[in-house]
């Protein structure tokens, strides 16, 4: 890292005086500062990210707006409340809502496909008791989303996608997908229009808090000295505050070369949600497989993890594309931040300091209002 200390003209003129430190540009961090912005327009708001662009799942993700495929919400109610879970199922499909109203569906491409969940014949138990539970999850689902039946048995389309070995599908009928990219360029770009300082390659290496502000010290080695800030790190956020619930999750995701003729059309979950996969662009994107290693992807370094990477190659030849002349064209890495149980931390961490982190893996659909609501708790210090 590059060390060097600010000049007068560099102090002066760009980092003279700030209301509000955020560190991370991810959703979180953009949603916070735009919503800092609209209810205090005179706020001097400063966004500090180390990456170049956004370095961490925002601009690296799949792009689902989902908020809860049958399987991954049964697995939730084995350990959490019913209470909870749709209390979080809720925060999500509002917070889709609200991306939507606030980003606009024609600048991230969001279409309304819907989320499909895949089942091969060796699941056919879970898909019978998708089957029998189908109507309590589309009366309180439905409820939610105001959609009278959101999950509905979907056979009749498997055809369609030209799948191996798959036997049945469930649709989500609420759900869709987005341009991730597209979404993020937007974000960025509203939070310039509206005044957000946003500064790239600024590693914050350590905070103080005191009584009268936060030192934020930089890892080129100069510090800056801020009344507030709101920490919007997600996966890394241990890096700054080593006591947070919070742990690094790698997922390794693959997209294809265009697929002359392809199929496949929306989004999809297979096999209780280890993996997700969607077309863009007339490819396929493919993740997930995490739970096949999950020691070494247990990290906050972005890098490959050859086990898993082949056990994805495997599956988009074997399921998803059979008999087609697929062929990868990049493989990339993006890193969430989980924890014990799937709710966000969004709370005063000390005077000064504010956290909004944790969105495991469906901060697209959560980022926006966990931004809003830590912008909301920085007001109120
Ligand atoms: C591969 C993958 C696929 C996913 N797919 C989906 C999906 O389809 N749908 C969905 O809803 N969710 C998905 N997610 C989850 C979703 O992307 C995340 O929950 C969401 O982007 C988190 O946003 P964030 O702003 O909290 O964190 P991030 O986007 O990770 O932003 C944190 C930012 O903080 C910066 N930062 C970290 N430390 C420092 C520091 N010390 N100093 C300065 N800057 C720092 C990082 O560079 C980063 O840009 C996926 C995640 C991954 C990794």
């Amino acid at each position: 890292m590059l060390k060097y200390n600010l000049s007068y003209w560099e102090r002066e003129t760009f980092f003279r005086h700030f209301d509000v430190a955020i560190i991370g540009s991810g959703i979180v961090g953009l949603a916070a500062a735009l919503h800092l912005k609209r209810l205090r327009p005179r706020l001097h708001v400063a966004v500090l990210e180390r990456g170049t662009l956004p370095a961490g799942a925002s601009t690296r993700n799949a792009g689902f707006a989902c908020y809860g495929s049958m399987t991954e919400l049964m697995d939730d109610l084995t350990h959490m409340s019913e209470e909870e879970v749709f209390s979080i199922v809720e925060k999500r499909w509002h917070g889709l809502q609200r991306l939507r109203q606030l980003v606009g569906d024609e600048h991230m491409n969001f279409e309304p496909c819907g989320g499909f969940e895949v089942f091969t014949e060796d699941e056919e138990d879970i898909f019978r008791e998708c089957c029998d539970r189908m109507g309590y999850f589309n009366r309180i689902v439905g409820a939610i989303t105001k959609y009278p039946e959101p999950y509905v048995v979907a056979d009749e389309q498997l055809r369609d996608f030209g799948f191996r070995g798959a036997t049945h599908l469930i649709l989500n009928r609420p759900e869709g997908q987005i341009h991730t990219g597209k979404m993020m360029a937007r974000l960025l770009e509203l939070a310039a229009e509206a005044g957000v300082r946003i500064f790239n390659g600024i590693h914050i290496e350590r905070l103080e808090d005191s009584a009268d502000g936060v030192t934020l010290q930089t890892a080129a080695g100069w510090t800056l000295r801020v009344p507030r800030v709101l920490v919007a790190v997600n996966g890394f956020a241990r890096q700054l505050i080593p006591d947070l619930e919070v742990a690094p999750a790698r997922n390794q995701v693959l997209i294809t070369l265009p697929i002359p003729g392809l199929k496949v059309r929306g989004c999809f979950h297979y096999d209780r949600g280890y993996y997700y996969f969607r077309d863009i662009d007339g490819r396929i994107l493919l993740g997930g497989g995490r739970h096949l290693d999950n020691s070494t992807e247990t990290t906050s370094e972005f890098g490959a993890n050859e086990l898993i990477r082949s056990a994805l190659a495997q599956l988009l030849k074997t399921i998803i594309c059979p008999g087609q002349p697929v062929e990868v064209d990049t493989w990339w890495t993006g890193i969430l931040g989980l924890g014990p149980t799937k709710k966000p931390i969004v709370e005063r961490y000390s005077k000064n300091i504010v956290v909004a982190v944790r969105l495991s893996g469906m901060g697209v659909a959560l980022g926006t209002l966990i931004g809003e609501e830590g912008a909301e708790k920085l007001l109120a210090i």
